[in-house]
């Protein structure tokens, strides 16, 4: 059974997941995972920010933070080497050509075995489309809880009346149509899940001295024999590490084509985001929230009622279900501050919050506030700017 307490824990929690042998190094079951996805050659950046929090939880908790990425060898080398610096001890480098490019089937078998075998109580994916097609079929082969787009990832205590759990995983999500920010945890099942939308965690900074195992794992087709990416052929297992057996079946879907879209707006590596919402009042109206933009060396945010309104396309929405924002300025005009928008920006180094109401929520969350006309106050904030510069 796998451990669901760290080393320094205190009461015990039943666990879900059957642990096989220990890790690699032989150490107890219990570590923080992170399933890295793959984009092009590099790791998707929302996994090195997984990495980054994995890193203070498995701190918290005393363990290990195990990344766990999949590839041929060509595209997932060089990458596997480099997670140990932002924060893995250990990363599981599943080596197949099959496993490129992703999967559904074999990557959901392989993840689920590999968590059998070694009993991680945490696994944190991205809530990317991978991650939200991958992480609920591994919950179920597994009997565990999920949790979708985590705002938050923390460790802490949680009692009910008749049992005190210590050190398990608060999952803080908005619920409830937003009403409530709710924390959820799962007591019980192991591992803890959870999904995590990119931008909501910072990219940690690598360290390139950072040193981390990396134990390399075959697949086995149907028992032929093990499969790396060394080779055409059956290759020598990895030592000490079993392969994972993958059914033919799980390679029914042959991908006939990929096509992939470059960002149109790239919000979240923006310094500056002006945001516009319901009181921009038209789409004409986002000219002038464009043009602050433009003065300030900004790009156009939007609440999604906006987006939804028809004011500007959906790649600019800020929010729980849109980007998450980190700029070092963030003005909100005619933004009401919902909490699904403010889960999306309230990590901004400095708001301004325009809003004719002076009640609006969004001024809670502002560092600085106008209380006016947005359609007044803007073009003289342009105005203003371009004095000066
Ligand atoms: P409103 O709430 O209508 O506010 C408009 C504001 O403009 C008001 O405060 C008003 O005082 C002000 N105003 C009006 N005229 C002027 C003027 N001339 N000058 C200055 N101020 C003016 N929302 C998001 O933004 N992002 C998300 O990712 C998101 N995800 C969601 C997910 C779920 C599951 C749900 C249920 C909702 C989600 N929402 C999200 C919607 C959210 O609940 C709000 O409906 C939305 O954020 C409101 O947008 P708004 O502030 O532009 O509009």
């Amino acid at each position: 059974m796998a451990e669901g307490r760290p080393a320094s824990g205190v009461a015990p929690v039943a666990a879900a997941a059957e642990a096989g042998p220990a890790g690699a190094g032989g150490a107890a079951a219990g570590d923080v995972w992170v399933f890295v996805e793959v984009a092009g050659d590099r790791a998707a950046e929302v996994s090195l920010e997984l990495l980054g929090r994995a890193r203070e939880l498995a701190d918290r908790l005393g363990v290990r933070v195990a990344a766990v990425v999949a590839g041929a060898e060509t595209e997932t080398g060089e990458l596997a080497r480099g997670l140990p610096a932002y924060g893995a001890d250990l990363v599981y480098h599943c080596t197949a050509d099959e496993l490129s490019p992703y999967a559904t089937q074999p990557y959901a078998r392989l993840l689920a075995d590999l968590i059998r075998r070694h009993g991680p109580q945490i696994v944190l994916y991205g809530a990317t489309t991978t991650g939200r097609d991958l992480a609920p079929r591994i919950a179920s082969a597994l009997r565990t809880g999920l949790t979708a787009d985590c705002t938050d990832l923390r460790i802490g205590d949680h009692a009910t009346r008749e049992r005190e759990y210590r050190d398990i995983l608060l999952q803080v999500r908005p619920a409830f149509g937003g009403n409530i920010i709710a924390t959820i945890v799962s007591p019980d099942h192991r591992p803890q899940m959870a999904t995590v939308r990119e931008g909501v965690f910072v990219l940690p900074e690598p360290q390139a001295s950072r040193r981390g195992e990396i134990v390399r794992i075959g697949i086995d087709r149907e028992g032929r024999g093990v499969k790396d990416s060394d080779g055409p052929g059956p290759a020598a297992a990895p030592p000490g590490e079993p392969p994972v057996p993958v059914h033919d079946a799980d390679f029914a879907v042959e991908l006939l084509a990929r096509t992939t879209e470059e960002r149109r707006v790239d919000l979240k590596g923006a310094r500056v985001v002006v945001s516009g919402g319901v009181g921009v009042g038209s789409a004409a109206g986002f000219a002038l929230i464009a043009e602050l933009a433009h003065v300030l060396g900004g790009v156009v945010g939007a609440s999604r009622a906006a987006v939804d309104a028809g004011y500007i396309g959906r790649e600019h929405q800020v929010g729980q279900t849109g980007t998450t924002v980190r700029p070092k300025l963030y003005i909100a005009a005619g933004i009401s501050g919902s909490v699904q928008h403010r889960a999306g920006m309230d990590g901004a180094a400095r708001i301004l919050a325009i809003n004719s109401d002076p009640s609006a929520p969004i001024f809670s969350v502002a560092h600085y506030g106008i209380v006016g006309d947005l359609h007044e106050v803007v073009p003289r904030l342009i105005k203003a700017y371009r004095s000066k510069v």
